[in-house]
């Protein structure tokens, strides 16, 4: 999918069907604040890219937010891959409460 999202104030470019080693070997997502842009290795299992693709979210969140410092990184791993499996494991809830109207 390549469509745009809002994260804070501004736009991003989203492309979750980027090649393989656009970034060097076992590249997964990117976060590109300067161009507003997230880029995702569109060659990894479903799963792996949707999670993928809420870190690179989460990293613009950080990014607006300033909160993490030194830890961001393993901060933002262990929550995406816990935010992606309580939506993905709760879509009933997901849709009733957040996505109702
Ligand atoms: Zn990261």
């Amino acid at each position: 999918m390549k469509c745009k999202i809002k994260i804070g104030a501004h736009k991003y470019s989203v492309n979750d069907e980027c090649p393989d080693h656009s970034y060097g070997e076992n590249w997964m997502g990117r976060y590109i604040p300067k161009d507003n842009q997230i880029k995702i290795n569109g060659t990894m299992p479903k799963s792996k890219i949707k999670e993928t693709m809420l870190h690179e979210i989460m990293h613009g969140f950080a990014d607006v937010c300033g909160v993490l410092g030194d830890r961001e990184e393993q901060i933002i791993e262990n929550m995406s891959a816990m935010l992606y499996m309580f939506i993905t494991d709760n879509k009933k809830f997901m849709q009733e409460y957040f996505l109702d109207d």
